[in-house]
């Protein structure tokens, strides 16, 4: 099915922007409404829509930012599930600049920048929404990711509760994704950030047996993970770390590594 004719497409800071229709399913899934919930929810999805939009943004013009500084040219941004404009799998976002270099500081430092925008956005952000009276309350997620979440009393002067839902939503997923995605994506598994950083740096300090260590470490944490969700029953993230557990596997059984 050709879904491209729901691509919705703008150009922001210089950078050509595709949102693909299955960005729109990213943000159901990970939203806390999967699972029944009363008031108006629909109101609070929408709100969690765009803070998702507004977060994975901040992480992939991050990366295009530090691209246009280092390797020039012009990066594109890709969102959603599917396959970007010159053909790279997307699994949430990908940013894809065609000037490039074999540099691994300088792919470490545009690895890093996702990441590292993203998650200083929501800090700056929660500094400014505290300034302006909201509170935070410290808690984790998934058991193991610190997170701040937003107490609703100090949102009590919105008086419509579909008003309320919304900016509620907006500053709850504004926060989660950021500091979940943020701190998922550096995670050391190629390719995530994290991966491209620890093989950049792995590579430049011991060669072909630094790429081949760091495919090594994917492997193990990878599948490491995968038996840990598994586990804990979060199977689309099981099949998730093991499909990239298995991928890296294949790479480093390549000839080209
Ligand atoms: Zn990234």
């Amino acid at each position: 099915m050709d879904l491209s004719k729901f691509d919705w497409k703008f150009t922001l800071f210089g950078t050509p922007v595709r949102v693909m229709a299955t960005f729109w399913i990213i943000c159901v899934f990970f939203s806390p409404f999967m699972s029944g919930h009363e008031g108006p929810w629909l109101f609070g999805l929408l709100g969690w829509s765009v803070a998702t939009l507004i977060s994975f943004l901040t992480h992939e013009f991050g990366h295009a930012f530090a691209m246009r500084a280092v390797y020039g040219g012009r990066p594109t941004i890709d969102l959603g599930i599917g396959r970007s404009a010159s053909g790279v799998p997307v699994f949430g976002g990908v940013t894809t600049s065609y000037a490039t270099s074999n540099d691994p500081l300088k792919r470490a430092f545009t690895a890093a920048s996702g990441p590292a925008l993203e998650i200083a956005i929501v800090f700056l952000g929660i500094a400014l929404m505290a300034l302006l009276g909201l509170r935070f309350e410290g808690s984790l997620t998934f058991g193991i990711v610190p997170y701040l979440s937003l107490d609703p009393k100090s949102l009590a002067f919105l008086r419509s509760p579909a008003l309320l839902f919304f900016v509620y939503y907006l500053i709850e997923g504004f926060v989660w994704i950021g500091l979940v995605w943020g701190i998922l994506n550096l995670i050391p598994i190629f390719p995530f950030d994290g991966g491209q950083i620890l093989l950049s740096l792995l590579s430049r300090a011991m060669g072909r047996r630094g790429t081949r260590l760091a495919l090594g470490i994917s492997i193990a944490l990878a599948g490491g993970l995968g038996i840990l969700s598994f586990k804990a029953r979060a199977y689309f993230m099981a099949f998730f770390l093991i499909f990239s557990a298995y991928q890296n596997y294949r790479l480093l059984t390549s000839r080209g590594y």
